[in-house]
């Protein structure tokens, strides 16, 4: 199953923090990595008195469950120094999200799919756009289509990452 995990985070460096995520990506079992975006640095989202973002968006081939994936994620991210707090979109180390699974549509309590705020985020369609010409978000339309209704939002492609 192909499927596009969004990657972000804005504590520490956030640049080696998600080159080091997506080193983590790399040793999920029963997956494999198949493509990556460049790195984007975006403003935050929600509250605004904390550091910019960096974002990507990589592409892995896997055989595990939806469920199965987000738990190995979660570990990624533990893993790495995140701490969850009670701050909803508050600063991170790593942040790993299922965007797409393949074209499965589900809404369970811990795991909606496709990611429920993906269509309106720049830095998840920018990167996404980049590794995934012409993709489909099921339920939402055609990346491209997405991406000419955003609002004006400051993303920025890293040169040379
Ligand atoms: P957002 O979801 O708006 O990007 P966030 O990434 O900051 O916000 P988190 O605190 O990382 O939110 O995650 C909260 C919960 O979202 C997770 O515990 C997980 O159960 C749930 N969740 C639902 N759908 C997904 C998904 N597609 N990918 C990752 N987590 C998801
Ligand atoms: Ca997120
Ligand atoms: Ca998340």
């Amino acid at each position: 199953m192909l499927v596009y995990i969004g990657l972000g985070g804005n504590l520490g460096d956030p640049v080696a923090q998600i080159r080091e995520g997506l080193g983590g990506l790399k040793q999920l079992s029963r997956s494999r990595v198949v493509r990556r975006s460049s790195l984007y640095r975006s403003a935050p989202i929600g509250p605004q008195n904390q550091p910019d973002f960096v974002n990507a968006v990589a592409c892995l081939d896997t055989e595990l469950a939806p469920q199965d994936l987000l738990a190995a994620l979660q570990a990624v991210e533990t893993r790495q120094g995140r701490v969850r707090r009670a701050l909803r979109w508050g600063p991170r180390t790593l942040d790993l999200d299922i965007l797409l699974y393949g074209d499965l549509r589900m809404a369970e309590p811990l795991l909606t799919i496709p990611h429920p705020r993906m269509a309106e985020r720049a830095f998840v369609l920018l990167p996404l756009r980049e590794i995934a010409t012409g993709i489909v978000v099921p339920g939402a339309g055609k990346v491209d289509d997405l991406i000419d209704r955003l609002p004006p939002q400051a993303v920025h492609r890293l040169p040379g990452e």
